[in-house]
């Protein structure tokens, strides 16, 4: 994604979060959490860089990558995603018609490849009821299209998230084991457990801007991935150290 295509909010351009949330009454968030997260999203930005989520050729495809990612590394996605191509089974209507064993044997490279393959399938089918057009899914609010997708075989709240993200393009933060490393990290008073507690904490406390929340997870995986590893975290080397909780501590 171009700089040109996040919103003002996406750019670090929101200004003061909680001025913003004040006049659109949309929020009733925690003015340090906002701060904290309006801080936290501004050095990330400036340390990374716009990341360009989601990496596929179109909404369907990204939907695709969202659940051959489960459980793997995102190579592995990326060489199923590829088998598929080569097969001609990336669009629905080729998934649903195509039988699980033939889908399975595409997905191989993604591990776990027959319980993908019929979720595959049952997304597939679940899109054929919006005509195979994603486009349907961008007038509904984002809670009702996260319920309904959570009603899809192997569809949890994270690849909900994702789908409501970065391939309708509403609204819908998504945690992942990255976000709840960094959050609870940088502060872990505050005690969040759990992905509706942490992705409440973000919605609460940010203005709700699909732009904005795309970019800000993004980043928070390219942050957990370079700096705030898992084992080790370089905390003398991470830009948000004199905002964590667990980085002020390491470096005393
Ligand atoms: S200071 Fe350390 S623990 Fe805190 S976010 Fe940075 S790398 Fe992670």
């Amino acid at each position: 994604m171009a700089d040109g295509a996040l919103s003002a909010a996406a750019r670090g351009g929101w200004g003061c979060t909680i001025l913003r949330m004040a006049e659109t009454g949309r929020r009733r968030g925690d003015a340090r959490a906002s701060r904290l997260l309006d801080e936290t999203y501004q050095r990330l930005l400036s340390r990374y860089g716009p990341q360009g989520w989601w990496p596929s050729d179109g909404p369907f495809e990204m939907i695709v990558g969202a659940i051959l990612t489960q459980n793997t590394a995102w190579t592995n996605a990326a060489r199923a995603i590829a088998a598929l191509k080569d097969a001609g089974l990336m669009s629905p209507a080729a998934l649903r018609e195509a039988p699980q064993s033939e889908v399975a044997e595409a997905v191989r490279p993604s591990g776990y490849f027959n319980e993908k393959a019929r979720k595959l399938k049952a997304m597939a089918g679940f899109l054929g009821r919006y005509g195979d057009d994603v486009e349907a899914w961008r007038a509904m609010a984002p809670r009702e299209l996260r319920a309904e997708l959570l009603g899809v075989y192997g569809i949890g709240p994270e690849t909900a998230d994702d789908i409501v993200l970065y391939a309708a393009g509403l609204p819908s933060f998504v945690i992942d084991v990255y976000t709840e490393r960094i959050v609870r990290r940088m502060s872990p008073r505050r005690r969040l457990h759990g992905y509706a507690a942490l992705q409440e904490y973000f919605e609460r406390n940010l203005p709700r801007d699909a732009s904005l929340y795309n970019e800000y997870h993004a980043l928070l995986d390219a942050h957990a991935k370079e700096v705030c590893l898992k084992r080790d975290p370089r905390c003398g080397a991470c830009t948000l150290r004199d905002l964590c909780a667990t980085g002020r501590k390491a470096l005393v």
